[in-house]
């Protein structure tokens, strides 16, 4: 469906790119042509993937920042700009999760989520937003959340408020920046096969056989599912969509839901 130059002439910053999903969107992001910005804590990850990626034909670098400090955004944005001399995609892929019933909660793990999650989206989007307003293809931006921010989520409260965050902070932009040509969408998968977050929430827990049968399809997804919607929403095939989130979930909410 996508060529090889659907996302030709764009520079794409992912946070969390180095690994799982986050990596999936980049290498996806470099195949159909666009230069890819990896950014997170790990520098040494992070180098072996835009390693990796380059040697597959890709245009990618590797910077490091925590998206908890906006200083350290900011420098990444900035250098990202410096080294490619434009940014016209933002993915917000970078999280933090575990599972914790409420009550035993920390405050300190409830904060510590909230300020990867939704302080770092928000850190993202503010420092990119000049940047997305004098993009030639309209500016996108990206947020990789999940359903749990609409149905709640027993165990992951801490991640549910703060995706749930993410969602309205993005439908927010979605109006607020709609006249600077920047659309602004979410993407909700379900459980993605092979990923850090289905082995510490399902399989470490024993929980695995249980959420897939909580998915309507029967099956975790594959990370190919979440890069494929990132793909088309940041390209123009989706360029009257914005304050969208689109599910990639193989039915996963609707029949926790309808149950
Ligand atoms: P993952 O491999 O654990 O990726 C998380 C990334 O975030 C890591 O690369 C990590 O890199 C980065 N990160 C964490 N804290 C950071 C910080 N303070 N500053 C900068 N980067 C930070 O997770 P994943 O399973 O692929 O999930 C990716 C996204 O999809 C997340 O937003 C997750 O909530 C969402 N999601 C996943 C699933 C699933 O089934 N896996 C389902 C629904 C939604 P460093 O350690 O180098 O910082």
């Amino acid at each position: 469906m996508f060529a090889t130059d659907t996302l030709a002439g764009r520079t794409a910053l992912i946070t969390g790119g180095a690994t799982g999903i986050g990596l999936e969107i980049a290498r996806r992001y470099a195949a159909c042509g666009a230069r890819v910005v990896l950014v997170s804590r790990n520098l040494e990850r992070l180098e072996a993937a835009a390693v990796k990626l380059r040697s597959e034909g890709a245009e990618a670098i590797a910077l490091r920042a925590d998206v908890r400090n906006y200083e350290e955004v900011r420098a990444a944005v900035e250098a990202t700009v410096a080294h490619f001399g434009s940014l016209d995609i933002l993915v917000n892929n970078a999280a933090g999760n575990f599972y914790c019933p409420t009550a035993k909660l920390t405050p300190n793990g409830w904060r510590t989520v909230v300020d990867i999650d939704l302080n770092g989206t928000f850190h993202g989007c503010h420092a990119a937003y000049e940047h997305l307003k004098a993009s030639r293809f309209g500016g996108c931006v990206l947020s990789i959340i999940t359903m749990h921010a609409v149905t709640g989520w027993p165990g992951a409260a801490h991640a549910a408020a703060a995706k749930a965050g993410i969602l309205a902070l993005s439908r927010t932009l979605a109006v607020e920046w709609g006249g600077d040509g920047i659309r602004v969408n979410t993407i909700s998968p379900g459980p993605i096969a092979d990923t850090e977050g289905v082995r510490r929430l399902y399989e470490e827990t024993g929980r695995a056989d249980l959420e897939r049968r909580r998915v309507a399809l029967g099956r975790f997804g594959e990370k190919g599912d979440v890069s494929s919607a990132a793909v088309f929403l940041a390209s123009g095939l989706a360029g009257f969509i914005t304050g969208e989130n689109l599910i990639v979930d193989g039915g996963r909410w609707l029949k926790y839901v309808a149950n």
